[in-house]
């Protein structure tokens, strides 16, 4: 086994003319497909289900707005079952200008399913983003960002030109689809540091770690981040769920955060599908992922546990 490394932190990207890095503000418009897809029996909770159709409903139209305010475009990614409950709602970023990309068709579950499971729902995603507004999306990303070893083969088979769901890295590269094959997908890598997710979400029984941080705290540190993205050259990419950082204070905060971003010097503030584009056009270097085998330890043919490694006289008995 022989992994490859990256020749640097940043990888070997130029942005376009008179700009030092990127930034990208996205939004998972999730709403109900990612509780229902987790629980089914949560459609039978009337509480939860308007926590979740806030995002489509009432935040998204503020979101637009902001920004219409700050003349920026972001990308939203969507599930199909988002676009079939809210067409209207997909319709109206599309007509602001926005880019919809594919995120899953209700949000599914995607550790260990296989490929033919995985291209159905890829498939239902990409029929219901069609229909509702007419969208042929370029990028991709998985729901929980759990992308699959045979993922990136599904999606070129489909024309995608992006994907969004991998962790290694902080700016974005090619990479082939599998071993053999000529065809590449673009990844823009994500960060769980820079989702608001783990910031803010609390729901009883079903999000978050229980702590709804402050709006300063997490202005201050996606602030941080993206200073530190200028710095070296790489790629900011912010993933909001509507649901979540559409609500006022949240909002406010975004709204100061997206000023900030804008206003560093060098920062080339653009869509996905735009960043994806310039990648593809003017990086010549193809990454490959190897998928790790697992060692045989502590002895051949033995399952490798935690317990194991703690006991292993307990192993051995
Ligand atoms: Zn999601």
């Amino acid at each position: 086994m022989n992994l490859e490394a990256f020749p640097d932190s940043a990888h070997p990207i130029t942005w376009p003319e008179g700009k030092r890095a990127a930034a990208s503000f996205t939004f998972d418009v999730d709403a109900e497909s990612c509780t229902i897809a987790h629980d089914p029996k949560s459609t039978g909770r009337m509480s939860l289900m308007t926590h979740q159709s806030y995002g489509p409903k009432v935040a998204v139209p503020r979101l637009l707005q902001i920004l219409r305010r700050q003349d920026i475009r972001a990308t939203f990614f969507v599930p199909g079952f988002t676009a079939e409950c809210y067409p209207d709602t997909v319709r109206r970023i599309v007509d602001a200008g926005h880019e919809v990309a594919h995120h899953g068709y209700l949000h599914e579950p995607m550790q260990g399913i296989d490929a033919d499971t995985e291209a159905r729902y890829m498939d239902r995603g990409l029929e219901a983003l069609a229909k509702a507004a007419g969208v042929q999306p370029a990028g991709y990303r998985a729901p929980w960002w759990e992308l699959n070893w045979h993922s990136a083969g599904l999606l070129a088979d489909r024309g995608f030109l992006y994907d969004s769901s991998l962790l290694d890295g902080d700016a974005p590269y090619r990479f082939s689809v599998a071993p053999g094959d000529s065809r590449d997908i673009v990844e823009i890598p994500v960060d769980w540091a820079l989702d608001d997710w783990e910031q803010y979400a609390f729901y009883p029984g079903v999000t978050g770690s229980g702590v709804i941080e402050s709006p300063a705290k997490v202005l201050e540190m996606w602030t941080l981040e993206a200073e530190a993205h200028l710095a070296q050259g790489s790629c900011f990419v912010l993933t909001n769920h509507p649901f979540i950082s559409g609500r006022p204070s949240k909002a406010v905060a975004l709204e100061r955060l997206i000023e900030r971003v804008k206003g560093m010097d060098g920062m080339w503030v653009a869509t996905m599908e735009e960043i994806a584009g310039h990648t593809r056009r003017t990086v010549r270097e193809v990454h490959t992922h190897a998928r790790i085998d697992v060692p045989a330890f502590p002895d051949t043919g033995a399952r490798f546990t935690p317990s194991l490694i703690r006991e292993p006289s307990a192993a051995a008995g």
